[in-house]
């Protein structure tokens, strides 16, 4: 095989890895991302339910001081009976207290709702603050695994760039070019194998002719259809 070709070979290998490790590392960060949010929304739903808690606590105070002044206005009138001479003023008061005794009962099974509520809310927030903290701890726990992933990948990209850069150095000044031309236009696959008389890259039918090229391997010879480097396999 051209020398030539077996190295560009072996480089567009490298290449190949790089662009791997790079695409992990460009991952990474909006992974971390994701992760935040997660926990974030977590935070949020939990901090809703104390926003309802709250507005919940705030009602029921109100209905409570409510029920208070019904109670001494209760007290009120009834001292008042006492005092009362006629017959119609008498059952006009009384009137009065019984309604006002509805109202009283009234507010109480209000109240008494309210407190329900917020019984419920409550076992519901010790739900998600349990979850909130465990959601912290993988959070925290993935995030490091990330993070130290990115450290490996960071090493392991300078260690395979060098690599390139030797690979490179070994090649013909206008055969990178022309790889690295083809790179960019290809998805990253400039040199590709011959297999059973189609192209590896964009897999049209060979003619006989290049073929015969290819299995000469003296030139380097491109596909006329996707333009890459064409190479034989081993054993084929
Ligand atoms: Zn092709």
């Amino acid at each position: 095989m051209n020398e030539q070709l077996e190295r560009l070979i072996e480089l567009q290998e490298v290449d190949l890895l790089l662009d791997r490790i790079r695409s992990e590392i460009d991952q990474i960060p909006q992974e971390i991302d994701r992760l935040k949010r997660e926990f974030e929304e977590s935070q949020a739903l939990l901090n809703e339910s104390k926003k309802k808690m709250a507005e919940l606590q705030v009602g029921r105070k109100s209905k409570e001081l409510e029920l208070k002044t019904k109670e001494e206005e209760l007290k009120k009138h009834q001292s008042e009976l006492f005092a009362i001479k006629t017959n119609e003023a008498y059952t006009a008061l009384l009137k009065e207290i019984e309604e006002g005794k509805q109202l009283k009962n009234d507010i109480e099974n209000t109240v008494l709702a309210v407190l329900e509520q917020e019984d419920a809310l409550l076992t519901e927030e010790k739900i998600k603050k349990e979850e909130l903290a465990k959601k912290k701890e993988e959070v925290t726990k993935q995030q490091k695994e990330l993070e130290d992933r990115l450290q490996r990948l960071k090493q392991n990209l300078q260690e395979v760039q060098s690599e390139q850069k030797q690979k490179i150095a070994n090649i013909k000044s206008e055969i990178f070019k022309r790889y690295q031309r083809i790179r960019e236009k290809k998805d990253g696959v400039a040199v590709v194998p011959l297999t059973n008389g189609f192209c590896g890259g964009c897999s049209i039918a060979l003619p006989p002719q290049l073929i015969n090229d290819v299995l000469k391997g003296e030139d380097l010879v491109a596909c006329r259809n996707c333009l890459r480097i064409l190479y034989l396999k081993e054993g084929k």
